[in-house]
C-alpha cells in the first residue's frame, strides 16, 4: 500500500495532506487515520523494508527533514516538540516510514511516549477530517523549514 500511495504522488492525484513535500529521497504525508492533527509520516521513496537499507544519501536526507519536519510543524501546530518512530509492521505498510508526531503542551499524561500510537489507526469518525488535513499541509508548506522543498516533484 505505501508504494501505492507514492504512484498516486507521482500521478499528481493525491490530496495536498498526502504529498506535502517530496525530496529525492522521501515524501512527507499526514497520516490518514490519525485524531492527533499534525501526525506526520516520511515514506521512503524506494521500497525497502528496513533502516539498513537506506543509502547514505537517503540517511542524510533523512536527518535534515527530522529536523526540518519538527521545525514546521512546532511551527505550525504550536506543539512543544516532536516525537520520532520506525517501525513498518503493519502488514499493509511494510515499507520503511518514520513517524514525526507533535508532542502538544498539554498532552494528556496516559498518551505519553510510545501510548501516543493509540491515536493512530483510529475509526472514521475520530479522524482529523480531510479540510483540516489540507489547511495544516499548507501551511507546513509556508514553513521556513520547507522553503527549499516546496516545488520538487
Ligand atoms: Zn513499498
Amino acid at each position: 500500500m505505501s508504494c501505492e500511495l507514492i504512484r498516486r504522488r507521482d500521478d499528481g492525484t493525491a490530496p495536498p495532506w498526502d504529498a506535502i513535500v517530496r525530496t529525492e529521497g522521501w515524501d512527507l504525508a499526514h497520516a490518514y487515520d490519525a485524531s492527533l492533527e499534525g501526525w506526520l509520516v516520511l515514506v521512503a521513496r524506494r521500497h525497502i523494508t528496513a533502516l539498513s537499507q537506506m543509502t547514505e544519501g537517503e540517511a542524510q536526507e533523512l536527518g535534515l527533514l527530522i529536523v526540518r519536519v519538527s521545525a514546521a510543524l512546532e511551527a505550525a501546530t504550536g506543539c512543544e516538540r516532536t516525537y520520532i518512530a520506525q517501525f513498518a509492521e503493519h502488514p499493509d505498510h511494510r515499507h520503511v516510514h518514520v513517524h514525526v508526531i507533535p508532542r502538544p503542551a498539554d498532552l494528556p499524561g496516559d498518551q505519553c511516549g510510545p501510548r501516543i500510537f493509540s491515536r493512530l489507526g483510529v475509526d472514521d469518525a475520530q479522524r482529523v477530517p480531510e479540510t483540516r488535513l489540507n489547511n495544516l499541509a499548507a501551511r507546513l508548506r509556508e514553513t521556513p523549514a520547507f522553503s527549499a522543498y516546496v516545488g520538487q516533484r
